[in-house]
């Protein structure tokens, strides 16, 4: 079949005629089986001319650029020409394109709080994305990462609902170009994905993907606020996450769907379900007996996109034919769909490679700089005890540092493993077939980062020591029920005693020692949760050997997610964590350990001490019986928040502008002195938290209501103001209303979540 050549001159295809009118006349040609085949996002690995021809797919994910070509051919063999919707995973940068920029992972980023400079990160993956045919990412993750064995915590913003919705918000206005729901989509911007809706990240035991166990209270107190913010600020698509709450799948979840996103919040953009939710009822959940079934339930309860379910075709027009669903059920979601493809004007351009634009904007020097701040500002140092910064500036004590020449031993498994450091879903980490890497001379390992900043009196030698894991044939067999690929699995590697050995003896004649040590993808994503967060492997006999020598240490964790590590490593003179930090992530952590730059990350998520401690986010609920454990502080390893830089800071008493007594409408300015007590010049994150004193239900002792990066040279003072609105300091009443109860409330202002790091100042809200 080709393009009807009298469609040609139809009014759908007129870029004069409003959306509306053009939807019309479209959307009144279809056939039930191209309404149907509209709803599919179709995996091109897995076919595309049958699917789009004889089935008429209206929208592709994991395209390889080979496939570009034959889905923009296939396109021109369909009767209406309808363009294809291409997404794919576009999540810290152009994920699957060899030779984009991958910036470190969503943890990282929130690690920065800093908004501006993720906007920028999400403006420049948009223009990257943008000139290789993928209209849309699936991105940003807003799931609230509480159990941290969960596989994907790399992928989200951390513990907290506050700084969730700010990184995801300047996220979006970058992916999307400033342009919100009804807006036109700017050439070089691509579609954003609110995405898990909702409560994905809430598993039990960690394990991915379970039923989460949500009230609608619950959801409506931490879980929503920030999708409900997307919502608002026109985010143009949501992806339904993968778990069903109180026994109903999300995918057909009619309270979040239509009396919640459509309803109270008034979402007019695109649902897409995630991979093959539709046929997870029917196989999986065994909620659904067939796929006729299903497909109605999917259809009904608003989905618009469904992932990757091939039976949702034939499901479907059986569910029509049965009178389970009738044809204009599946109108609204076909204009759902088609309104994004008229709105970015694809039948018009289809938005095509663009192999010039590629050249000029893929990894451009200005995306490499841009990359290597967000490593940089992602950064957390822990712990100090003055060994950092390594060289030039000043010491603690204001004296000049000894730059005299020292030997480092580099040591640890990720010391030079260009591809890990990446993190999930990027080049080699096995999502997609057509590319097994990124190159290798794009991406700074510690080794070339430190080779690179290093005065030429020092000398490095570089030994890994161990590695992490050893690959293994999965138990389970070659292959996923759904036809997915199984990668093999990790075991824990074993000591190679000469290398370990090696390792050691580095150090022992080393002045000094930095050990990267972590994690590796095989312990990172879906169905990679981990059980105990250990270091994994014999990376703890390594660092127990070499704090063992004696020789001063730093170590390192470039990891996924917090890990617990052992009294070796805390012990340590100093401790930076870096949440898998991209192609640059080698030269930032140089450049930190230089003190070229200073360390300004804070944590986004709490560290345990064990996994036993889990959940340890800072936000829980007032009330329990003590506060200890019997075999164990309940104090976590670090707090929500904390991370130091390479000067102090002092803060002054925090003072109401104006009365301390207020009402829910008014905007309350409160400022305090800050001063940078030591011998360099520093960045704070100034936090804001407001704790309400007596609450009508159990709630939350302190929540984050706003923050701020501050930049003081030695011996400098600023007043720091923020204006809180009262509106903001809510809480979620029994009855599920969220609303401010008129009390006593405490503005804390300081350096971290602790309630030791901040000062307090009451108002009265009447
Ligand atoms: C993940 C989504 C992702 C989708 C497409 C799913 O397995 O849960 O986050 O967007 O795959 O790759």
């Amino acid at each position: 079949m080709t393009v009807d050549v009298t469609a040609q001159d139809m009014p759908y295809r007129n870029p004069d005629l409003g959306v509306d009118e053009r939807l019309n006349d479209l959307v009144g040609r279809m056939t039930r089986e191209e309404k149907v085949g509209q709803m599919m996002q179709v995996d091109a690995r897995q076919g595309i001319d049958k699917e789009v021809v004889d089935q008429h797919a209206g929208s592709l994910l994991h395209v390889s650029p080979e496939n570009m070509v034959k889905a923009d051919e296939a396109v021109h063999r369909t009767r209406l020409g309808i363009p294809l919707l291409i997404g794919d995973d576009c999540i810290h940068g152009h994920s699957f394109f060899r030779g984009a920029t991958i910036f470190p992972e969503q943890l990282g980023m929130a690690a920065s709080f800093d908004p501006d400079l993720i906007q920028r990160m999400g403006r420049a993956t948009a223009r990257e994305v943008a000139t290789t045919g993928v209209h849309w990412t699936f991105s940003p993750v807003l799931c609230i990462a509480r159990d941290t064995r969960w596989g994907r915590v790399d992928e989200t913003f951390g513990e907290d609902p506050y700084l969730i919705g700010e990184m995801s918000s300047a996220m979006v206005r970058g992916y999307q170009g400033g342009s919100a729901l009804t807006g036109k989509l700017p050439k070089d911007a691509v579609l954003a994905t609110a995405k898990h809706f909702a409560g994905y990240s809430e598993t039990q035991g960690g394990r991915d993907a379970s039923e989460a166990d949500l009230s609608h209270r619950k959801l409506l107190s931490w879980f929503l606020p920030p999708f409900e913010r997307l919502a608002r600020e026109g985010v143009a698509t949501f992806m339904l996450g993968y778990e069903s709450i109180d026994g109903v799948p999300v995918t057909v979840n009619d309270w979040l769907l239509s009396d919640v996103l459509r309803g109270q919040w008034g979402y007019q953009g695109t649902l897409i379900t995630d991979w093959d939710n539709v046929g997870r009822m029917v196989w999986e959940q065994k909620v659904q007996p067939d796929y006729t079934r299903a497909a109605a339930a999917a259809v009904k309860a608003g989905n618009d996109l469904i992932m990757t379910t091939p039976g949702f075709y034939q499901g479907a027009l059986d569910a029509l034919d049965s009178g389970l669903l009738r044809e204009e059920d599946l109108d609204r979601a076909v204009r759902h769909i088609l309104a994004l493809k008229f709105r970015m004007g694809l039948f018009e351009d289809p938005r095509l490679p663009d192999v010039q634009a590629q050249k000029a904007v893929i990894n451009s020097p200005e995306h490499q700089e841009l990359n290597l701040q967000v490593a940089q500002e992602s950064a957390v140092l822990l712990k100090n005890d003055g060994i950092l910064p390594l060289f030039g500036g000043v010491d603690a004590e204001g004296r000049p540092r000894d730059d005299a020449a020292h030997s480092i031993a580099l040591v640890g498994p990720l010391i030079d493993d260009a591809q890990n450091q990446l993190g999930d879903w990027a080049g080699g980490s096995g999502q997609c077939d057509w590319i097994e890497d990124q190159p290798r001379e794009m991406i700074s390992t510690v080794a070339d980062g430190l080779r690179r900043v290093l005065p030429e009196n020092w000398t490095l030698n570089c030994e890994q020591g161990v590695d992490i894991v050893r690959l293994v044939d999965d138990p389970e067999g070659p292959f996923f029920p759904d036809g997915q690929p199984r990668p093999k699995v990790a075991a824990p590697a074993e000591i190679d005693r000469v290398r370990f050995d090696k390792a050691v003896n580095q150090a022992r004649q080393s002045d000094l020692v930095v050990a990267v040590v972590g994690d590796v993808v095989q312990l990172v994503g879906e169905g990679c949760s981990t059980a105990t967060l250990e270091l994994y492997g014999p990376q703890r006999d390594l660092l127990d050997a070499l704090a063992q020598t004696g020789k001063p240490m730093i170590v390192v964790l470039m990891s996924s997610k917090p890990l617990i590590l052992p009294p070796s490593a805390q012990s340590a003179r100093a401790l930076i964590w870096q949440p898998d930090p991209g192609m640059q992530g080698g030269l930032a952590l140089a450049r930190i350990l230089a003190g070229m730059v200073e360390p300004t990350g804070r944590l986004p998520i709490t560290f345990p001490r064990h996994a036993g401690q889990l959940p340890v986010y800072y936000n829980q609920i007032r009330g329990q019986h003590g506060n200890r454990y019997a075999d164990l502080t309940q104090e976590p390893a670090f707090a929500f928040g904390q991370g130091m830089g390479y000067t102090t800071f002092a803060y002054g008493q925090p003072q109401v502008d104006g009365s301390d007594t207020v009402g829910a409408e008014d905007v309350v300015r409160v400022s305090v002195d800050l001063t940078n007590t030591g011998r360099l010049p520093g960045t704070e994150v100034v936090q804001v938290y407001i704790s309400d004193l007596v609450t009508s239900v159990s709630w939350a002792d302190r929540e984050l209501k706003a923050f701020r990066r501050v930049r003081l040279d030695p011996g400098q003072t600023c007043k720091v103001v923020f204006d809180l609105p009262v509106a903001e300091w809510t809480l979620v009443d029994a009855e599920c209303r969220r609303k401010v109860e008129p009390g006593q409330f405490q503005v804390l202002v300081g350096s971290s979540s602790r309630r030791e790091d901040l000062q307090a100042v009451t108002v009265t809200v009447d």
